[in-house]
């Protein structure tokens, strides 16, 4: 005996055993409702990178003559490494990592370089 549960409504399943609801309207409704959570997943991660344009905007701003700041001052502002639209790799071997028109590269364990990607048109 296996007794699995419908995965919508959580009813017991009767026949066969790879089945993962009760009938086609769970299954749909199951479906229907991880649709927002993606939408919601995709939100996060957007906001996540116009946070992070934001900053790298703001601190080039500031910094204008000498866009060399401290790593520990982006996360401070709530930056989030690992989020970014691109990577540029240099022919030095150093990558800058873009978030939309700003990118960043790491000088050393603490120090980032900013810079303002050219515009393209
Ligand atoms: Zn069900």
């Amino acid at each position: 005996m296996n007794m699995k549960n419908c995965q919508n409504c959580g009813s017991p399943l009767k026949g066969r055993i790879d089945k993962k609801y009760c009938d086609d309207t769970c299954r749909s409704t199951f479906h229907h409702r991880k649709a927002p959570e993606q939408a919601n997943l995709m939100r996060q991660i957007h906001y996540i990178l116009l946070k992070n344009r934001k900053i790298l905007a703001k601190f080039f701003q500031i910094q204008n003559s000498q866009p060399t700041i401290e790593k520990r001052s982006l996360l401070e502002m709530g930056f989030h490494f690992g989020y970014h639209t691109q990577t540029i790799k240099e022919e030095s071997n150093s990558t800058q990592f873009a978030c939309y028109d700003y990118a960043y590269q790491e000088l050393n364990e603490n120090q980032i370089l900013l810079f303002k990607i050219p515009d393209s048109h």
